[in-house]
């Protein structure tokens, strides 16, 4: 399996890296088969956190795969945000995982600035990592956060992180655009290591693994982190990242035409369109895809898709910042009516109904009654 370097840590992390949430659904014994088989594929990453389970997850790591500790980059995650807490939860990790140190703690799930701010305070939980650090117990120290990548970004201007943790797959592409237009191009121009996670954008795109784990690998990325909790799943994702080949860039764009989850429903932000009374389309689509990752289309359609969407759609929640980017338009889906025609249909290449789409759109950020 191809190797990565983990930015400036100069860490080598396989690229698929075995992400340990859904280990609290087995039982130890088939935990440590499945880790164990990981290694013995060449799998070099290992990933779990302290909040996951109460510890559960780090203990069946430990008890499954720390006498072959050097073999493989262990990563844990804290989240408490005061430095006491903080030392106290990483020092348990080190006791569930079996070991003496973490290759690299992450700061987790730090979902706006407030969060960072309060985490870099004196009494933080970044002076917890950094004295875990200088003690030996931690090697390097990252952020992570789900979405809109404001806190990622604002991290990595602190200087204080080597490493990042991010939602990357081809759904949300087309929901926090920002990611890999801002996010990634500052990570790279600062060595900063970038691990993704949710290359199946929690699930949704399930019926397509390879194209998912294809667009996933083929980022400016060091690994991908999937959870993984059944024999045939892990044999799966093993093929596919033993197999991978770097696509050229029309494979990714034929991905953005045909992916199903995407249809003729999702806005992939193309700036193709525009509109004869002045609603900035791309924009109004844009706070949707913050409201509810354009997760909810007014029509149930696929049965599967749509109890995954009721499921997923508030999923990490930045409501809050769709109503608010929403606020600021003027036009806005309002003035879109039925007395118009919809010529902007015709400039899609994605054949999206504009029109109907955004009423819908309206409906959510106007906090009006769909039904
Ligand atoms: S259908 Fe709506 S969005 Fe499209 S051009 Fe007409 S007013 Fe603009
Ligand atoms: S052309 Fe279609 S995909 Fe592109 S911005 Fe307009 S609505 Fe979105």
């Amino acid at each position: 399996m191809e190797y990565r370097r983990l930015g400036k840590t100069e860490l080598q992390t396989s690229l698929l890296g075995f992400g340990g949430y859904h280990l609290l659904e087995i039982p130890v014994k088939e935990a440590s088969y499945l880790l164990n088989t990981y290694l013995d594929a060449g799998g070099g990453y290992i990933e779990t956190a302290a909040s996951y389970g109460l510890g559960e997850s780090e203990r069946k790591i430990g008890a499954s795969v720390s006498k072959r500790r050097d073999e493989f980059v262990l990563v844990s995650k804290v989240n408490p945000r005061d430095k006491e807490t903080a030392a106290s939860t990483i020092d348990q990790s080190l006791i569930n995982l079996k070991t003496d140190h973490l290759d690299v703690l992450l700061l987790h799930g730090v979902e706006n600035p407030d969060v960072l701010k309060r985490a870099l305070q004196d009494d933080g939980s970044y002076a917890a990592a950094l004295e875990a650090k200088k003690a030996g117990k931690v090697r390097h120290i990252g952020i992570s956060m789900h979405g809109k990548p404001t806190s990622l970004l604002e991290a990595i201007k602190t200087g204080k992180f080597e490493v990042i943790m991010s939602t990357i797959n081809y759904y949300d592409r087309c929901n926090f655009p920002e990611i890999e237009d801002e996010l990634l191009p500052l990570a790279a121009s600062t060595d900063t290591g970038v691990i993704l996670m949710k290359p199946l954008a929690d699930g949704f795109l399930y019926k397509n693994p390879e194209t998912a784990f294809m667009y996933a690998f083929s980022r400016p990325i060091s690994v991908v982190v999937a959870g993984i909790n059944n024999r045939e799943m892990l044999k799966k994702d093993l093929e596919l990242a033993e197999n991978y080949k770097p696509p050229g860039q029309e494979k990714i764009d034929a991905i953005f035409t045909d992916a199903p989850e995407l249809g003729e429903y999702v806005c992939r932000q193309c700036e193709k369109c525009s509109c004869v009374r002045g609603i900035d389309i791309q924009e109004v689509f844009a706070s949707e895809a913050y409201f509810d990752r354009q997760m909810m289309r007014g029509s149930v359609g696929d049965t599967a898709y749509y109890a995954l969407s009721e499921r997923l759609k508030f999923w990490f929640a930045q409501k809050q910042d769709g109503y608010d980017r929403y606020a600021k338009l003027n036009p806005n889906a309002d003035t879109c009516d039925e007395t118009c025609e919809g010529p902007c249909r015709a400039m899609c290449p994605y054949n999206i109904d504009i029109k109907y789409k955004m009423r819908l759109a309206g409906y959510k950020l106007g906090q009006k009654k769909i039904y």
